[in-house]
C-alpha cells in the first residue's frame, strides 16, 4: 500500500457501519522487574488487585462496547474478586490466550476478538476501534482514555497517550554516559494506544514470522506498516507500575483520589 491509500479517509458512503470502540488488556506479563511473588498485576494496591483498578477505569468510559482482558494460561486461577461495590461498571471477558511477549498477547487477543466479530455482528469488525492498554498502567483515569478517543476517533490512522520527554536524554555504554542525545520531538509513549482492529491485527501479523521483534507497543509495529500514529498529550500519572517502588507511588496516588 503506499502512502497516498493510506492517507486517504476511510469510506464515508451511508452504508459503511459506524466503527466502535473496544479495549483490550494484556494482562499476561510476568512482571519479572518488579520483585514480587506473582506476576505485579495481581498485586494489591490501595485495597485491590492492579488488573482491577485498571478494569474499573476502562469500565467507566461509556464509549467502550466491550473489554477483553488477555491473561497468562498458567495466571487463569489467580483472577482477583474486586471488592464489593467496587465492581467495574461494564462487564469484561478474560481470556488465557496470553504468549511469550506482549506483542504475542495483544495479537492472540485480536486474533480472538476478530474472528469472534465474524460470527457475531456486534462482535469486533476490522474497521472498529480497539483501544489496547496495559494491565499494569492503574492510573489511568476515564478523562484520560475519553481524550484519546476524541482525538483519534476521527483520524485515519489513529494514535497513543504519551508524553514529551521532560529529561536530558543519555545513551549510556556499561554504565556511563557515551552520548547526549537532542529530546527535542522525543516523546515516552504510554497506552491506551487506538487503532483500527484489521489495521493492527494485520501489522502485528506483519511480523509474527520474526517472533514480533522490535514490536514494543502497537503503535511500533504500525508504524513498520508504514503510518504515522498520533500522539496525544497523556498524564505523567499514568506511568507503568514496573519496579519495586513504582508500587508504592501508585497506592499514594490512587489513595488521594478516593
Ligand atoms: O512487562 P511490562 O510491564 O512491559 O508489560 C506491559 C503489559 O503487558 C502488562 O500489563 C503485562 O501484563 C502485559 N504483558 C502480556 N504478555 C506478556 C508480557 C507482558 O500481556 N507476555
Amino acid at each position: 500500500m503506499n502512502s497516498s491509500e493510506k492517507d486517504s479517509p476511510p469510506s464515508t458512503d451511508s452504508s459503511s457501519p459506524v466503527a466502535r470502540c473496544f479495549a483490550l488488556v494484556p494482562c499476561a506479563g510476568s512482571g519479572s522487574r518488579a520483585g514480587t511473588l506473582k506476576p505485579k498485576q495481581y498485586e494489591l494496591i490501595a485495597g485491590q488487585s492492579m488488573v482491577m483498578h485498571t478494569l474499573a477505569a476502562l469500565g467507566s468510559v461509556e464509549r467502550l462496547q466491550q473489554v477483553l482482558v488477555v491473561v497468562s494460561p498458567s495466571d487463569s486461577h489467580v483472577w482477583p474478586e474486586a471488592p464489593e461495590g467496587q465492581r467495574a461498571r461494564r462487564p469484561f471477558q478474560r481470556i488465557a490466550c496470553g504468549g511469550d511477549t506482549r506483542a504475542e498477547s495483544v495479537f492472540n487477543g485480536l486474533s480472538y476478538l476478530l474472528k469472534e466479530g465474524e460470527h457475531k455482528p456486534e462482535g469486533v469488525q476490522a474497521h472498529d476501534w480497539i483501544l489496547v492498554h496495559d494491565a499494569a498502567r492503574c492510573l489511568i483515569t476515564e478523562l484520560e482514555i475519553n481524550r484519546l478517543i476524541d482525538a483519534c476517533i476521527d483520524d485515519n490512522v489513529g494514535g497513543l497517550l504519551a508524553l514529551p520527554l521532560p529529561d536530558t536524554l543519555k545513551a549510556a555504554v556499561n554504565g556511563r554516559v557515551s552520548q547526549t542525545l537532542p529530546r527535542q520531538d522525543k516523546w515516552l509513549a504510554q497506552t491506551p494506544q487506538m487503532f483500527r482492529a484489521g489495521q493492527l491485527h494485520a501489522a502485528l501479523k506483519a511480523k509474527q514470522a520474526e517472533n514480533f521483534e522490535g514490536i514494543t507497543d502497537e503503535a511500533s509495529a504500525m508504524e513498520m506498516a508504514g503510518f504515522a500514529p498520533k500522539l496525544v498529550v497523556g498524564s505523567p500519572h499514568n506511568f507503568k507500575v514496573t519496579y519495586p517502588p513504582d508500587f508504592a507511588l501508585a497506592e499514594d496516588l490512587l489513595g488521594s483520589r478516593t
